[in-house]
């Protein structure tokens, strides 16, 4: 786990919380000396201001609990790793913070994925799922109240599944993890190829209720991928972006 995971996950077990529905993440702010209040706020998502040994968080309400959850635990983030700093967030969209090397504002959103789905109580629950396709996934964020995108980049995050999760829209790639432990040579294609079930749910509206095979090199760039299988599940976001799970064959390692 990195530090800054580390760090969230102690405030969790220093509080005692052994279930998801104790995590009251405005009293978890509260605690870490973080008061949050709700306000119309233009051009980000949320503020921080610190005053001595307190700080304000400004949370622009969106009408989404897990956003708000997110952006106010991306904000406990900022107060306890980077102290004596204000800052302006646009915690709205954290894919948009993967590849960002706005360090500050990555490791808010690392923090946040831990204090929101700690790994004492999120890894048990995935491993019991197994492989968890959207459905699933859904019934977890359920539980922690969070976003399906925070819950399914959590799910990559902690590793323990031959897992990539990509967002694609009509343009083609957009964005992706990988658990650490996937090969580094598997590159996803830029272009969506037209045999995935994603390129079916982004041009034809066909949508895709359960987790499918499909051919490697439907995916991947690299001769030998039509050698291997996947499974593939997608989801719309908004506009038109698409979410991708993808769980790789354990030959591809
Ligand atoms: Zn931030």
């Amino acid at each position: 786990m990195t530090r800054v995971g580390k760090l969230a996950e102690l405030l969790i077990t220093d509080l005692g919380i052994s279930c998801p529905s104790d995590l009251d993440v405005e009293a978890i702010a509260y605690d870490s000396g973080v008061s949050v209040i709700y306000e119309a706020l233009t051009g980000c998502e949320a503020t921080l201001v610190g005053y001595g040994d307190r700080a304000i968080a400004t949370i622009n309400p969106s009408g989404n609990r897990g956003r708000e959850r997110f952006s106010i635990a991306h904000e406990v983030g900022h107060w306890n790793l980077h102290r004596g700093r204000s800052f302006q967030c646009r915690v709205d969209d954290q894919s948009a913070n993967i590849y960002s090397d706005r360090v500050f504002e990555s490791e808010a959103d690392n923090f946040a994925a831990h204090l929101l789905m700690p790994g004492i109580l999120f890894n048990p629950m995935i491993k019991q799922l197994g492989k968890p396709n959207f459905k699933q996934l859904k019934e977890v964020a359920t539980q922690f109240d969070t976003s399906l995108t925070a819950t399914a980049l959590r799910l990559a995050n902690i590793n323990t599944l031959p897992i990539i999760v990509a967002c694609y829209d009509s343009n083609g790639y957009r964005w992706s993890i990988k658990a650490n432990d996937v090969p580094k040579r598997w590159f996803l294609k830029k272009k969506l190829d037209e045999d995935t079930f994603t390129f079916d749910l982004l041009n034809k509206g066909k949508e895709c209720l359960h987790l499918g095979k499909q051919s490697a090199d439907a995916w991947f760039e690299g001769d030998d991928a039509a050698n291997y299988e996947v499974h593939e599940q997608c989801i719309s976001l908004y506009a038109d972006q698409v979410l991708v799970l993808l769980y790789l064959d354990a030959e591809m390692f």
